[in-house]
């Protein structure tokens, strides 16, 4: 098969691959290595793909995405397009939060196909990856990296499976019947490059965002793990170690997306700013292009202060997301957070000043946090005046301190932890002021949108637990 390169020159194209987000009964946000079930009907381009499409391309593979969430395929309908594509390889997407639905899927999948070769990636590898593909032999390998040339050594490994040279540094290998080999796990802190991910290989105006205040909103990665390490988070530096782009090559990157329509960025960085000289340059730069974008972000409390608000602003930031987690300073010092409640108090009023929107999320129920504890969490979004706030229940993520010594982790039972947070939901959101202060933010026909569907997300997930019978106990 013959691809004509830009150049103008004749390159042979390589195999077909696939990069899969596999179908799912729930709206699942497989991402990045962190799993969730989106809550108000919010799904966004998965970033783990979006890096791959690049490196594939780049690489001369014939690259096709399917995201099968998004398009709400069965995994018959899925099954169908897949031998529309007949691809050699699927790269496929699998988390912990909906294993047995993408376990199931994918034994059917190499049953029916059994000579595609299957790769695997996704947080269930990041603990124990080799077990998981001894486990399920399906699997032909994984990737622990989709920043890297992991994805070009695997597929190079498979092609040559005697061939002992290829690096399988953050790989693992089934040999299915040779045993199982794994190269080292390297993750790089400095700078690095990618190749243009190919944002317009999804279907960009499917996806759904809660902070996006214009249409159609693209993913921008500029850097690579986190600076950090929480113990309950699986994008800590000792996990993933934290390294960063070229700010040349994201300004040529925002150019791409400026060509393809794109209005509103989401920048996917853990905590834009870590690197605060680099932040301000790249604001700057965003400047002086004349992009225009509109753009949210995740950031921690710490890094934030007036200059780096200010650049930020003139770049077209508009929302900024927090990871508060808990009030609580013994909480916040046992996950190794390493923020308190005066330093949050601080950025949300500076960014109020500034007129950025503070979105804030929070942990409910982390380790030794009692109702009280929690309610005193809810209490304190309200007096910060967040935005928005994300409740979550807390639990054990892959990859993460808490997963490696998991039987020293304990939460009030879960059950429990679902009727706290539905309680933290109400106290937070049901509030005439606040409900009225959100209308009158709206300023754009998306704001218009993302609220109507957010009060609708709201309403039917406290409907859902009020008619959700609860588990019985055995001995009931
Ligand atoms: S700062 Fe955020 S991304 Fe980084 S380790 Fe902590 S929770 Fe994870």
């Amino acid at each position: 098969m013959i691809y004509t390169m830009g150049t103008g020159l004749k390159t042979k194209v390589k195999a077909k691959v696939l990069l899969l987000n596999p179908p799912g009964e729930k709206p699942y946000l497989r991402d990045y290595y962190c799993n969730n079930i989106s809550k108000s009907r919010y799904l966004h381009y998965p970033v783990d793909l979006l890096l791959l499409t690049g490196t594939l391309t780049q690489s001369n593979y014939e690259v096709t995405v399917i995201d099968a969430l998004i398009k709400k395929y069965t995994p018959a309908e899925t099954l169908k397009k897949i031998a529309e594509i007949a691809p050699e390889y699927i790269v496929c997407l699998v988390g912990s939060i909906s294993w047995e639905e993408d376990r199931k899927f994918l034994e059917n999948l190499k049953i029916l196909n059994p000579k595609i070769k299957l790769i695997g990636t996704g947080d269930i590898f990041l603990d124990d990856g080799q077990k998981i593909i001894k486990e399920n032999t399906f699997f032909d390998a994984c990737i622990l990296d989709f920043s890297d040339n992991s994805i070009l050594n695997i597929i190079e490994k498979l092609e040559n499976k005697s061939n002992d040279k290829i690096s399988l540094d953050n790989c693992i290998y089934n040999g299915n019947g040779s045993g199982i080999q794994a190269g080292q796990i390297k993750r790089i802190k400095g700078e690095f490059s990618i190749s243009m991910p190919r944002h317009e290989f999804f279907p960009l105006k499917d996806y759904k965002y809660a902070f996006s205040r214009n249409f159609p909103t693209a993913h921008l990665l500029t850097d690579f793990g986190c600076a950090f390490n929480c113990s309950f988070c699986p994008i800590r530096i000792d996990n993933l170690g934290f390294k960063v782009r070229p700010v040349e090559e994201i300004i040529e990157e925002m150019k791409y997306l400026k060509s393809l329509g794109i209005k509103e960025l989401y920048f996917r960085d853990q905590t834009f700013g870590a690197n605060k000289k680099r932040a301000i340059e790249l604001c700057q730069r965003m400047v002086k292009e004349g992009f225009n974008f509109s753009w949210h972000c995740f950031s921690r409390v710490d890094v934030m202060n007036e200059e780096l608000l200010d650049a930020m602003k003139a770049a077209g930031c508009h929302t900024v997301i927090f990871g508060v987690e808990s009030v609580n300073e013994k909480t916040l010092k046992d996950v190794q957070k390493r923020i308190n409640a005066e330093t949050i108090k601080n950025t949300f009023t500076l960014c109020k000043k500034k007129k950025i929107r503070r979105a804030a999320t929070f942990i409910i129920g982390l380790p030794g946090e009692t109702e009280e504890d929690i309610m005193r969490t809810v209490d304190f979004a309200v007096e910060i005046d967040c935005t928005f706030a994300s409740f979550n229940v807390a639990g054990i993520r892959p990859g993460t301190e808490w997963s490696h010594n998991a039987e020293k982790v304990h939460f009030l039972p879960q059950n429990e932890l679902e009727k706290i947070r539905n309680k933290a939901i109400k106290k937070f959101y049901l509030r005439p002021g606040y409900i009225l202060s959100r209308i009158s933010e709206i300023s754009t026909p998306y704001d218009f949108n993302v609220l109507f569907e957010e009060g609708i997300g709201i309403i039917l997930n406290l409907l859902k637990s009020v008619f959700r019978k609860e588990p019985k106990l055995a001995s009931e």
